[in-house]
């Protein structure tokens, strides 16, 4: 069936050719995409085009873009939508704006009056329902590898929480999911961690205790896990990585121990506690 949709993608894929060299130097520099199958890469590739096409990259003051760093920026984006079709996922936003400032160094963490501080007491990232995802460009630089932190899908995972509402950790679930499990799985792991924290404000939590702020940054966390760290919260909270799973329709850990089989070699960096 001719499709406009699909005739536009075309064209502008057609006009967008991106230089295999450059795609690889993006590829080097995000390992957690390491163990995506050529189709999954060609995929993720033509997606990045398409969201640099739809949406404004915004970078604030002194900070520039090449294209290198607005493909790394986009294929971050584009990896949780990877199997989730074509629907337009992040239809609510139109801008990313991107914030140059330099943090002293990139860390939440709560103290013993349970106050959480993003990043020294500034904001990394912003997402806002209706408005721009707001992203700190250092955060965006220290994404991408396993270690279970990934600003980027940090504030995309709040946009699809807001697809159908308030930011309330919970996306839109595909039909073949019950709400029940979700929320029942989301619920008790959220619960635990609070009840753990509320115990003892400095423990040493497998997950950021920043998850344990609402609902949303649970789920917002939880995603970074998800992709960037996933065999940490496939061992902590296996119910919570089932119902990610089946909402995301992709496996990363299965991926990461596919690689790992394939490449005994092949090395994830410790998981730091705290970020
Ligand atoms: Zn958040």
């Amino acid at each position: 069936m001719w499709s406009f949709r699909a005739w536009r993608r075309r064209r502008v894929l057609a006009r967008n050719p991106v230089d295999p060299a450059l795609w690889a130097r993006v590829r080097e520099r995000l390992p957690f995409l390491d163990g995506l199958d050529e189709q999954e890469d060609r995929h993720l590739r033509e997606r990045s085009v398409l969201f640099l096409h739809d949406k404004r990259l915004n970078p604030l003051g002194d900070l520039r873009l090449d294209v290198e760093e607005r493909l790394l920026l986009a294929a971050q984006a584009q990896l949780p939508l990877l199997h989730l079709g074509d629907l337009d996922w992040y239809q609510g936003f139109h801008e990313l704006v991107l914030y140059p400032d330099d943090f002293l160094s990139p860390q939440r963490h709560r103290d013993s009056s349970g106050v959480v501080h993003e990043w020294d007491g500034s904001h990394s990232g912003e997402a806002w329902l209706q408005g721009p995802v707001i992203l700190a460009w250092p955060g965006v630089l220290a994404s991408g590898g396993w270690e279970g932190y990934n600003l980027v899908i940090h504030e995309l995972a709040h946009k699809l929480d807001m697809l159908n509402g308030d930011a309330n950790g919970q996306p839109p679930l595909h039909r073949d999911m019950r709400p029940s499990d979700w929320a029942t799985a989301m619920q008790s792991a959220y619960d635990a961690l609070n009840a753990q924290l509320d115990a003892h404000p400095d423990a040493d939590t497998a997950i950021d205790p920043y998850a344990a702020e609402n609902p949303a940054e649970f789920f917002a966390v939880v995603s970074e896990y998800f992709f960037s760290a996933p065999d940490l919260l496939e061992h902590t909270w296996p119910a919570v990585y089932a119902q990610l799973r089946a909402f995301y329709r992709q496996d990363p850990l299965a991926r990461l121990r596919r690689l790992r089989a394939e490449h005994p070699e092949y090395r994830t960096p410790p998981h730091p506690h705290h970020r």
